[in-house]
């Protein structure tokens, strides 16, 4: 397969024979296509063939992208670390943003977000594999008996959805996490399965969360079957990035 069109409906194909696979869950599982390093031609062109979710790693190249492309019904999410110096431009351009986990950057974001546009969407960056190279929310979900209102990892998690609900230009809707490359998969499956558990509870705790971001290009059949509502996939739509 050589051309975009015939990778993504490979790719919408596959995630629709995973989302059949998995028991418990009722519901789709939306494609966000990750274009950092790559033109807005590419995008345009991923927008042909379909698709209007669009992520972005890094604030100068998504908002120059978002602005070439403002004719066009999309949607941005921003994907990458958030530093301080950038919230701006974050609450200014982008729709969604996907790596909050520090309150710093909450009130920032509250504070920066236009009045004439709707709510910032935001998720909370979960560390599930607590990797310390890695930026998210970090504590332990332990495996005994306690319930999951009761996981040291649930408890930090609530408080930071706690505080994003108070604001009034921030609206939150779920949880995401990237996951640690060469994992095997049992234990990756693991790790989706308890982000799974907790994104559950929160969905009873707060009414506005709808999304579970989990899985890429390598991983997003793991994801699938663990819960995930969303994947992020850029290498197996737009190919190698330089
Ligand atoms: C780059 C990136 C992706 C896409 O990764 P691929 O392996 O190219 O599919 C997804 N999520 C985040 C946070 C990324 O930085």
């Amino acid at each position: 397969m050589h051309n975009m069109n015939d990778r993504i409906k490979n790719i919408l194909d596959l995630i629709k024979k995973y989302a059949k696979k998995r028991i418990s869950h009722h519901h789709t599982v939306q494609l966000l296509a990750v274009s950092k390093r790559f033109p807005a031609q590419a995008v345009e062109d991923a927008y042909a063939c379909g698709l209007t979710q669009f992520g972005e790693n890094y604030v100068q190249e998504g908002v120059d992208k978002i602005q070439q492309l403002a004719h066009l019904p999309l949607t941005w999410h921003f994907i990458g670390p958030i530093q301080s110096n950038k919230t701006q431009l974050i609450a200014q351009n982008f729709d969604w943003v996907q790596t909050v986990c520090r309150e710093k950057i909450i009130a920032r974001l509250q504070a920066q977000r236009p009045e004439n546009l709707a709510p910032l969407n935001i998720l909370i960056q979960v560390n599930i594999s607590q990797d310390p190279a890695k930026s998210g929310v970090i504590a332990d979900f332990i495996n005994d008996n306690r319930t999951i209102l009761e996981q040291p990892l649930y408890i930090q998690i609530y408080k930071m959805a706690q505080l994003i609900h108070k604001q009034s230009r921030l609206c939150f809707r779920g949880l995401m996490t990237i996951s640690e490359k060469s994992l095997p998969t049992e234990e990756l499956a693991l790790q989706y399965k308890q982000l799974d558990q907790i994104y559950q509870q929160l969905q009873k705790d707060f009414a506005t969360v709808d999304c579970l971001s989990m899985g890429m290009s390598q991983d997003f059949e793991t994801a699938i079957l663990n819960g995930s509502t969303q994947v992020r996939i850029g290498t197996a739509i737009f190919g190698q990035r330089d």
